[in-house]
């Protein structure tokens, strides 16, 4: 497979490069993901009717359970890592066309990346909606009533059920958001998949709609993905060291600044 100098080079001759991230983007941060080795999903495969919507909606047990969880949910903690602010050189150096993440942790923001640069296809733990009225408020606010006892806070406006503005298994994506996603894919040259499983539709497929479109696919990941035999490099480095080696080989392309003497 192709060496990271390789696909630096690809990054380097680009104008517009779309990363696409995954929860292994943030376990250097703390946070786990579902999947690989230390995954929530890996150590208990129970857990994953906490992000189904039925179960939410049928059962107040789990909301009361994942109100516990968000309310010490590690991205409250976490900071960005090495990765993170690779994507923020690689926003400076004038090559990213998006982040498309499917990460909730809001870390791509807060390493610095610019807002309108950030595609959030899964959306966000900073938000929570109501699944009656569908009205949106800040997670901070709900979680002083779940601090202040209230197990599975109800709607202040209508008393319907509240979760995280965030996309469960059953639910939709919103489509204004992944029509985002799909043109940031369609539209560049270099599509690089960063710390996902590649197992979560119709998110993967973005992998297709660059390919199709003529982008030289990157996949970074430890583990194989379905994807890889789409790929035109696989590198299977750890995501905090792979992405600064790949930035930085192409921001010291750049010729030194005149001294001043
Ligand atoms: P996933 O758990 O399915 O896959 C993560 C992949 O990253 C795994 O294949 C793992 O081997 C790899 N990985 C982890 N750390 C790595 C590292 N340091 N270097 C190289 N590879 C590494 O994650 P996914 O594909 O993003 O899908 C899971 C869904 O879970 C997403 O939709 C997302 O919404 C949600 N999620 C988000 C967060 C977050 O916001 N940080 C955390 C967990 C889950």
């Amino acid at each position: 497979m192709r060496d990271v100098q390789t696909v630096a080079a690809w990054i380097a001759g680009a104008n517009k490069v779309t990363v696409l991230t995954g929860a292994g983007i943030s376990t250097d941060s703390g946070i786990p993901d579902f999947r690989g080795p230390n995954g929530l999903w890996t150590r208990n495969p129970g857990s994953q009717r906490l992000f189904t919507l039925r179960d939410y909606l049928d059962d107040p047990d789990i909301r009361r359970e994942a109100w516990r969880i968000r309310r010490e949910h590690a991205a409250w903690t976490a900071r960005p890592n090495a990765a993170h602010y690779a994507l923020v050189e690689l926003e400076n150096a004038g090559k990213l066309r998006a982040i498309i993440t499917q990460n909730i942790d809001g870390l791509h923001q807060l390493a610095g990346n610019s807002e309108d640069i950030v595609i959030e296809v899964h959306g966000s733990l900073y938000e929570v909606e109501c699944l009656s009225c569908h009205a949106r408020t800040a997670m901070s606010d709900t979680l002083e009533r779940v601090a202040a006892g209230e197990e599975d806070p109800a709607c202040l406006r209508c008393g319907g059920i509240l979760k995280a503005g965030t996309i469960s298994f059953g639910q939709p994506l919103v489509p204004a958001v992944f029509d985002a996603a799909r043109r940031a894919a369609a539209e560049c040259d270099v599509f690089l998949a960063v710390g996902t499983s590649l197992s979560v539709q119709p998110v993967a497929g973005l992998v297709d709609v660059a390919s199709r479109r003529g982008a030289k696919i990157v996949i970074v990941n430890a583990e194989r993905t379905p994807y890889d035999g789409r790929a035109d490099a696989r590198i299977d480095g750890p995501i905090g060291d792979v992405l600064p080696r790949l930035v930085g080989e192409v921001t010291t392309d750049e010729p030194p600044a005149a001294s001043a003497g």
